[in-house]
């Protein structure tokens, strides 16, 4: 059981902040980092999206920066104090709102500045002084270039998401802003992996710093029912309107993993009835945003996005996930299915795989340690349907319009590409296939939401649930091999 919020003797502004958020107890990660972060530490963070990482680095630098609060109207009583780079405009903007909720009763102060949109609001809001500011690097330098923004006070940088900042081509722009700031200052990283160019930066801008990782949260993972069709890649579409339309969904994510395919599958949808947009890096970030609200708000029933786009993103209560295609990185697959079966709710994540995707499959199967059966995909009419419009459509010629050929939703070679570009890019998710390792342990981060430590002793939830009746389509009887892949460990460790 992790421990309440009060243990923290947060300052009343955000302890009142806190509990209007309604969160009963700290997760993992905030139970291990808010007290590092508190004592002045540098934090290496092992923490994914969805963990509670931005509680976890916010709450106690907020805190840290009470010191400092005034209700003064002069720019320069709100320097800019805490720096929070990130890779994405989404992820940005997502975090800044949380920022603001934790800190709406205090007189501090943050932003957000991302690409994409127009500099002058961003810059009037700068002029005015911030306490916490929410960036991605491009946009920034931009700023830092304009002399909007100064960061000759900050004390606090996070870090967050490091590892997509480098797998965008972010990392010249990091060296660049970190050299703007003053050398004494806490750093908190956080990473999904703790790669060698992870570690080489961590260990030139960080100092002794706590390591922390904390298991991937899967809340409600062991809610969602898990099903892998075997489909053809032409018969995927009339798949996805059978499988809705007997389950009556009414709104589901249906992940791609390409920029062009998201854009014309969510055409498609659209044409045959569905209420659909799309997510994906192409889209302008008006246009991404509003996608996201579109949805948010019930407006549209289909999100039809690629991982790059949604990740992250926190959209509760999707009833339904569907892998139009099968990720290329099997951590995806677990992103991906995270988005549905949370807070209890059940949750449905269908994945189509074509012939071609058979290693796929595997990779997946390794990553969550658990036997894949593929379930053939039987279709209520196998004959030819009758459009709205009184055109006879055979399912496989409208889906081979829709798809064409296209490349994945990755920007290939890492190579010199403008910085505003780069913040509209989306990083190199495809991996060559390279087996994994085969003492990868089923681990049972499906079942524990939020919690700290196994006991080793304490029967898995996942052997319990084989027990009972396992998922339509998955085996419930695999064994379990030696424990944990590093990336989902529970551990704290200090260095
Ligand atoms: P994050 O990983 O920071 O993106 O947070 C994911 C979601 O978890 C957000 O909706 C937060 O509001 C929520 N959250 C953060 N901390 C807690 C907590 N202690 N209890 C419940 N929900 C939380």
């Amino acid at each position: 059981m992790t421990s309440s919020f009060s243990t923290l003797n947060l300052a009343e502004p955000l302890a009142r902040a806190v509990a209007e958020m309604g969160y009963e107890s700290m997760t993992p990660i905030q139970e291990q980092a808010i007290p590092v972060v508190l004592q002045g530490k540098d934090v290496m963070g092992a923490a994914q999206t969805g963990t509670g990482k931005t509680a976890a680095f916010s709450l106690p630098l907020l805190q840290r920066m009470m010191a400092h609060e005034n209700a003064s109207t002069s720019p320069a009583r709100h320097p800019v104090r805490a720096l929070v780079l990130l890779p994405t405009r989404e992820l940005a903007d997502q975090v800044a709102q949380q920022v603001k909720l934790y800190a709406k009763y205090t007189n501090l102060r943050s932003a957000v500045v991302f690409g994409g949109m127009d500099m002058k609001p961003q810059t009037a809001e700068l002029k005015k002084g911030v306490e916490v500011l929410v960036a991605t690097p491009g946009r920034l330098l931009d700023h830092i270039e304009a002399k909007n923004a100064v960061l000759n006070q900050v004390e606090y940088v996070v870090l967050d998401e490091a590892d997509r900042m480098l797998d965008i081509g972010f990392l010249p722009d990091l060296q660049r802003i970190l050299s703007y700031l003053p050398k004494k200052r806490i750093t908190l990283l956080f990473s999904a992996t703790f790669s060698p160019e992870i570690k080489r930066l961590a260990s030139s801008y960080l100092q002794d710093p706590v390591t922390i990782e904390v298991a991937r949260s899967n809340a409600t993972a062991s809610t969602v029912e898990q099903h892998f069709y075997s489909v053809g890649a032409d018969d995927k579409r009339r798949a996805l309107h059978q499988i809705l339309k007997a389950r009556g969904m009414k709104q589901a994510f249906v992940f791609v993993n390409s920029k062009l395919g998201c854009a014309r599958l969510a055409r498609s949808l659209e044409r045959e009835g569905l209420k659909t947009t799309a997510l994906h890096g192409d889209k302008s970030q008006d246009e991404r945003l509003k996608a996201l609200e579109a949805f948010k708000s019930g407006e549209v029933d289909l999100l039809v996005c690629t991982d790059v786009a949604a990740r992250g993103l926190d959209i509760k209560d999707v009833p339904a996930v569907f892998n139009f295609d099968v990720p290329f990185n099997a951590e995806d697959y677990v992103h991906r299915i995270g988005r549905t079966g949370r807070a209890g709710a059940s949750g449905l994540a269908v994945s189509f795989v074509a012939p071609s995707d058979t290693r796929l499959v595997t990779d997946i199967e390794k990553l969550i340690k658990t036997k894949i059966e593929l379930e053939p995909m039987e279709f209520e009419e196998d004959r030819p349907r009758i459009s709205e419009q009184g055109r006879i459509n055979d399912g496989r010629r409208m889906y081979r319009e829709a798809e064409g050929s296209d490349q994945p939703d990755e920007p290939g070679v890492k190579q010199p590409v403008s910085r505003e570009r780069r913040e509209t890019r989306e990083p190199r998710e495809r991996r060559e296939y390279a087996p994994r390792p085969s003492n990868i342990a089923r681990d049972p981060f499906f079942d524990k939401p939020y919690e700290s430590t196994l006991s080793a002793e304490a029967q898995p939830a996942w052997e319990a649930a084989a027990k009972s009746a396992g998922p339509r389509g998955m085996s419930a009887n695999i064994k379990p091999k030696k424990k944990i892949a590093a990336l989902f460990k529970t551990a704290v460790t200090e260095s």
